[in-house]
């Protein structure tokens, strides 16, 4: 019977949208989640994942494993987290879709934490 089976359809196109608005409101309601996470000021660890970065008057460590980094002028909470994120964009920009590892060096006396990726030979330093 082709009426039964054109209002069969209607039915389904119906279905398929209100999902589709389901799952765009779960999204804008996680970026809302992003944003007042980024105002407290909250920066996971990028060597170990687990641990929450913190900072006091003379370094910026984690609560979870040994990174450490000298605070500076240059050097802070708020800078870190930016330089993460360009770090992390600009890792992307290279096409590369594995995971970059982070890790904190030494050299010449200052330490200094560094994104490296062996798929893509990303060596660089973060801060
Ligand atoms: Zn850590
Ligand atoms: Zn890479």
């Amino acid at each position: 019977m082709p009426c039964g089976f054109a209002t069969g359809s209607y039915l389904q196109i119906e279905t398929w949208e209100d999902a589709e608005d389901d799952y765009l409101a779960s999204l804008v309601s996680h970026h809302m989640l992003l944003n007042s996470e980024e105002e407290e000021n909250q920066i996971w660890c990028p060597i170990c994942k687990q641990g929450e970065l913190m900072e006091n008057q003379r370094n910026i460590h984690c609560n979870m494993c040994e990174m450490q980094l000298n605070k500076g002028d240059e050097v802070n909470l708020k800078i870190l987290q930016e330089r993460l994120a360009e770090a992390n964009a600009e890792h992307l920009e290279r096409g590369c879709r594995l995971k970059p590892k982070f890790s904190v060096q030494s050299q010449y006396n200052l330490k200094a934490l560094y994104i490296t990726c062996d798929a893509c030979n990303t060596f660089e330093v973060v801060v």
